[in-house]
């Protein structure tokens, strides 16, 4: 899969093809297969989604070269892993310690209030 070629000699990685394979499962899926799919996979929607467009930045310097722990379970259709919890343990790479997130309006870097 990942030597798929395309024209003019260049190749997908191994992402990209993964990428279409399942894009294109899901354009072939019966409305059935996808009913049954969704309600076998009963996920809360983004965050973003619900909210509007939000960011999150370190308490302590505002950087935004944030992350979280969570842990990730194999999809077999998506052949990826997706994730499945989010711990509240952060760490900031701009201030490179343990931190705490402040969710923010990506505009303008203020509290959401949330
Ligand atoms: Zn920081």
């Amino acid at each position: 899969m990942a030597d798929a070629p395309l024209p003019g000699g260049a190749r997908l990685t191994r992402r990209e093809a993964i990428a279409v394979s399942a894009a294109a499962v899901a354009a072939a899926a019966s409305p059935a297969t996808l009913a049954v799919a969704a309600a076998a996979r009963p996920l809360a929607p983004p965050i973003a989604t619900a909210k509007g467009t939000i960011a999150f930045v370190c308490r302590r310097c505002g950087g935004r070269e944030v992350t979280r722990d969570a842990w990730a379970a194999w999809d077999i259709e998506l052949q990826d892993w997706v994730v499945g919890a989010l711990y509240d343990y952060a760490y900031c790479h701009d201030c490179d310690d343990d931190t705490r997130l402040l969710e923010v309006d990506p505009a303008t870097l203020g509290p959401t209030g949330d």
